[in-house]
C-alpha cells in the first residue's frame, strides 16, 4: 500500500461519510500517523506505508467517519500559530476567537492598559484549553523582547478561571508547553479569583439552549455542552460577567468578550447600562460582529 493509495482510499470513505472536508481530513490524519510532511508525500506518493502505521491510520478514518472529530483524534488543535493539546473536557480552539486575542494583544501593546508595580495582570474567564490566555501571554513576551511596536514595559502575568477541573488540567499543560507565566483557578465564575486586573478576556458559553440540537455533529456530540450553553437567549454569561467584573477590574482596565454574530447589541447595552465607556465591536475576518470590548473608568465600591 502507497501513501497515496491510503490517503485516496481514506479520502473515499470520509466522502461516503459525508464528511465536508474528506481530503483535507484524509490527509491530516496520515500525515499524523506517519509523520511525513506534505513535500515528501508529493515527491514520493509511490513510497510504501507500513502495515502498522496502515492498520492505525485505517481505524482513524474510520472514527472519522462516525464524525469524531479530528482534533479528537490527534490531541491537538492550532491557534494563533501554536499547538494546543485538546481533549474532550475543552471546547476545541476556534479561529474565530484569534480576533479576540488580536484586540486584546493591540491594547495591550499600546501601552493603554493598566498596570499595577510594573505588571499588568490579566484574566481569561472560562479560559477552557488555555488558548486565549496562552497565546495572548506568548506574543506579548515576544513583543516586548523584540520590541517591535510594544510601547510597554509591563511584564504580563495571567489568570484564568473555569468551573471545570478537568479543562484546567488540559490548560495548566498548555501554559507549560508554551512556557507562559499562568495560574489556574477553580470556580463559578469569579467565585475563587480574587485580585485586581488590567484586563479581563472572555469567550464565555454563549448558544441558546434551543439552538444547541441545530449545531453540527461534530459540535453538539463533543465539545463540552458546559461550554457552548449560554441559556434561554445566550446571554446569562455576559450578564453576570459584565456585573461581577466591576469588582475585579483595575480602574481604567478592560474588558474584552467574544460573542456570537446576532449578540452585538444587547452585549453592549449591557455593557454601557452597567457603567463602561468606549464600548466597540469588532467583526471577525469572515465580517460577522466577533468581539466587544469597554472599559471601566469608574471606581467600583461595592
Ligand atoms: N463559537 C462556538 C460555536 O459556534 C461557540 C463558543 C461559545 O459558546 N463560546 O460553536
Amino acid at each position: 500500500m502507497t501513501l497515496r493509495e491510503a490517503c485516496d482510499a481514506g479520502r473515499q470513505e470520509l466522502d461516503r461519510a459525508g464528511i465536508p472536508d474528506a481530503a483535507l481530513d484524509a490527509w491530516y490524519l496520515l500525515e499524523y500517523v506517519t509523520g511525513i510532511t506534505r513535500t515528501v508525500y508529493f515527491a514520493e506518493p509511490g513510497m510504501q506505508i507500513a502495515d502498522e502505521q496502515y492498520e492505525r491510520y485505517r481505524s482513524l478514518i474510520k472514527k472519522r467517519a462516525e464524525h469524531i472529530p479530528l482534533q479528537h483524534l490527534t490531541g491537538e488543535q492550532e491557534f494563533m500559530g501554536l499547538c494546543f493539546r485538546v481533549n474532550e473536557n475543552v471546547l476545541i480552539p476556534r479561529q474565530d476567537t484569534e480576533i479576540l486575542v488580536e484586540t486584546a494583544l493591540k491594547f495591550l501593546t499600546d501601552g493603554k492598559i493598566p498596570a499595577a508595580d510594573n505588571s499588568i495582570h490579566l484574566l481569561d474567564m472560562c479560559t477552557g484549553s488555555g488558548c486565549i490566555l496562552i497565546s495572548v501571554l506568548y506574543y506579548l513576551k515576544r513583543s516586548r523582547l523584540t520590541g517591535n511596536g510594544c510601547r510597554t514595559e509591563a511584564h504580563a502575568r495571567g489568570t484564568g478561571a473555569d468551573i471545570s477541573e478537568k479543562a484546567l488540567a488540559v490548560a495548566e499543560e498548555n501554559a507549560a508547553r508554551h512556557h507562559v507565566e499562568a495560574r489556574f483557578v477553580q470556580g463559578d465564575l469569579f467565585a475563587n479569583v480574587g485580585g485586581r486586573y488590567g484586563m479581563i478576556l472572555s469567550n464565555p458559553p454563549y448558544i441558546r439552549t434551543a439552538e444547541i440540537e441545530r449545531l453540527q455533529d461534530e459540535v453538539r456530540m463533543h465539545d463540552p455542552i458546559c461550554a457552548l450553553d449560554g441559556k434561554e437567549d445566550g446571554l446569562y454569561f455576559y450578564r453576570r460577567i459584565v456585573k461581577e467584573s466591576r469588582t475585579y477590574l483595575e480602574k481604567g482596565g478592560m474588558l474584552i468578550f467574544e460573542i456570537g454574530y446576532d449578540q452585538a447589541r444587547e452585549v453592549t447595552e449591557l455593557m454601557i447600562q452597567t457603567g463602561f465607556s468606549d464600548v466597540r465591536v469588532r467583526k471577525d475576518l469572515a465580517g460577522l460582529d466577533r468581539v466587544v470590548y469597554g472599559r471601566y473608568d469608574n471606581e467600583w465600591k461595592g
